[in-house]
């Protein structure tokens, strides 16, 4: 067995030196990983492709999405927009109802943005290069380590959040994650580890070891080819890794929908930037600062000088829909009798029933259109 020494670049919990680094243990952490994947690697339908745009389109679609809730999305997708082209030449309104359902659809819209850009400027053609693709809209680091990796092999290392937990755990870092000198350290150490590997199978290898094996509650420690090796694990931290600062505080908001309906329309708004669901259609809204009794006097003025004095008011149901940052606690109410001035406000339409289910909307929406609207 050799052991080779490097200067102290790196971070190493094996050594009485600590931060200087054996070379024998980061090799061997990296060929387990590629070993446990080629074993035990999931059968995805983005695996082994090379196309930049089907690469951009799955690791899109998975920010922030389970595998299983994002592929269906990407096979619809690829269906619809087999090229960039495709993609492209849709509509707004045709990508965010693809995409309803989803969440976070600034992704959608910065999709067809970024689109529209290939096309224009790079006459179709994929970018490939990290260079090239984090110049792009929506686009950050790791998006544009993966792709540049996994379709030109470009030695660039993805750090997501599976990452971050193997290599916390593994190599016993306790910087938080999410600080500047976190993110730094753990960028640099992944970069160090991808050099001499074929990018594309240890990134893909690493990122999969953290989905499956290192999961983030109950890791399968037990049956891990690093256990013997493992910072976490021999010093029992694992709970304890990866360490993140405490999230920003959460904003709690509420929703008063109005579902008015008269023969065979339905009043409708489309929702404008600066805001969630940004260019998706919902309902008339009031948000108030509280949960609003229907009597409540100052709430039923605010509802009259929207739809006049005669309105008939009924709740129809209560929801709560939970985003990364705000909590919406939204209460339906159905109309009758209304009338609304089209002239002052101006962002309220009425539009036949059918050509609004059409429309791209907000989930919670969608699904109170399906329950509730024949
Ligand atoms: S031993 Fe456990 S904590 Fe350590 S790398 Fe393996 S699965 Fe992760």
């Amino acid at each position: 067995m050799i052991y080779l020494y490097r200067p102290p670049s790196s971070y190493c919990n094996f050594c009485l030196f600590k931060r200087i680094c054996c070379t024998f243990v980061t090799m061997s952490f990296q060929s387990e990983i590629v070993a446990w994947y080629l074993k035990n690697k999931r059968d995805l339908p983005w695996r082994g492709i090379t196309d930049p745009y089907v690469i951009w389109l799955s690791e899109i679609i998975l920010q922030q999405t389970r595998v299983e809730q994002g592929m269906p999305y990407f096979l619809k997708f690829l269906e619809n927009f087999p090229h960039v082209r495709d993609f492209a030449n849709a509509p707004e309104e045709r990508v965010l109802k693809l995409w309803q359902g989803l969440g976070y659809y600034s992704r959608g819209r910065n999709m067809l943005h970024t689109a529209r850009h290939v096309v224009s400027n790079y006459g179709g053609i994929f970018p490939s290069s990290y260079n090239e693709l984090v110049k792009l809209k929506g686009i950050g680091n790791y998006t544009a380590a993966a792709i540049s990796s996994f379709s030109s092999n470009e030695s660039r290392a993805v750090v997501d959040g599976n990452v971050y937990r193997v290599l916390a755990r593994y190599f016993g870092i306790e910087e938080p994650i999410n600080s500047n000198a976190g993110i730094k350290q753990f960028a640099n150490l992944a970069q160090e580890l991808i050099a001499d590997q074929q990018p594309s199978i240890y990134n893909q290898a690493i990122m999969e070891f953290g989905a499956l094996q290192c999961k983030p509650k109950s890791p399968n420690c037990g049956v891990c080819p690093l256990q013997t090796t493992c910072y976490a694990y021999k010093n029992n931290k694992i709970d304890q890794l990866p360490i993140k600062l405490k999230k920003v505080k959460i904003r709690k908001r509420w929703f008063n929908y109005f579902v008015g309906i008269t023969d065979g329309e339905i009043l409708a708004k489309q929702r404008q930037p600066g805001d969630v669901w940004q260019h998706l259609y919902d309902f008339p809204l009031i948000e108030t600062q509280e949960e609003t009794p229907i009597v409540n006097a100052e709430f039923l003025l605010e509802i009259e000088k929207l739809f006049g004095k005669g309105l008939e008011l009924r709740v129809l149901e209560s929801r709560k829909h939970v985003l990364t940052h705000q909590i919406i606690y939204v209460q339906f109410f159905a109309i009758d009798n209304y009338i609304v001035n089209f002239n002052q406000h101006t962002d309220i339409k009425s539009v036949k029933i059918e050509a609004f289910k059409q429309l791209p909307h907000p989930k919670i929406i969608g699904d109170f259109i399906e329950k509730h609207i024949d």
